[in-house]
């Protein structure tokens, strides 16, 4: 099932997403499906009649795991983590797709990431690898972008990672999904930069939630960033980039300065 948030002329509200390609539509729910479960309210919207917005804004966190492609740690001169290696970011971090990204005044070096995203489903602390799979709500597409002169000159990676939209979430949230081996591409102003598998990261998905568990209490609604493989590089004013996972979507979103 494909879970989205939305916007008409009202407020935010959540919906079920169905069709093929190019001509989606979108059953609203009742409410908020983190909560209250899966409530159709009847209402039927065309996708291009709404504006889709970021598919969850958590309530409590986003964590990011740095290094966690083995080509992209390479190509960042670094050798791989022996344990995955954690970053938070704020929940005003995340911005929608489509959305348009202001680059920060404070970095010259803001580049793209292209990653897979897990929303989680439940409130969990010390969840076994087995039973990783009962916490988990769904997935989606993450732009985890980055001021690296920041994470340079800074140390803790607070302002290069948890920046205003520094984290585009979306199209919408997959719910039934196998991720152990997805196609994972960025593309620059059309131009594949990115091109990678999930297959290829350095802890998997069931290893990173049970181990961010044993350290903090994770909440429904909140959101992990699993890494990114190599091609990473910089965005500039007027860029676009893609960023699709196979069976997900693709996540576009605009920068400006
Ligand atoms: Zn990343």
């Amino acid at each position: 099932m494909r879970i989205a948030r939305f916007v008409t002329e009202d407020q935010p509200a959540y919906g079920v997403v169905t069709g093929e390609p190019g001509q989606e539509s979108i059953v609203q729910l009742v409410g908020d499906p983190f909560y209250q479960g899966i409530q159709e309210s009847g209402q039927r919207h065309a996708v291009e009649d709404v504006r889709l917005v970021a598919p969850i804004i958590p309530r409590s966190k986003l964590v990011g795991v740095g290094r966690n492609y083995a080509d992209h740690a390479k190509e960042m001169g670094h050798d791989l983590p022996v344990s995955p290696m954690l970053f938070l970011m704020p929940n005003t971090a995340v911005a929608g797709p489509n959305e348009p990204v202001t680059l920060p005044a404070f970095s010259e070096e803001v580049s793209y990431e292209a990653e897979l995203a897990v929303v989680i489903g439940r409130i969990c602390k010390e969840v076994p690898e087995e039973r990783v799979p009962e916490v988990i709500f769904g997935y989606t597409v993450a732009n985890d972008l980055t001021a690296r002169d920041a994470q340079r000159t800074d140390g803790q990676w607070a302002r290069a990672k948890g920046f205003d939209s520094s984290a585009p979430l979306g199209p919408w949230i997959e719910t039934e999904l196998d991720v152990e081996d997805l196609r994972i591409t960025g593309r620059l102003n059309g131009e594949t930069v990115q091109d990678g598998t999930t297959a290829d990261m350095v802890f998997g998905v069931a290893e990173l939630i049970s181990y961010i568990s044993q350290a903090m209490t994770l909440l429904p609604g909140d959101v992990i960033l699993t890494g990114t493989p190599a091609g990473v590089g910089l965005l500039r004013e007027g860029d676009r980039f893609e960023a699709e996972i196979e069976g997900i979507g693709t996540l576009t979103n605009f920068f400006r300065r």
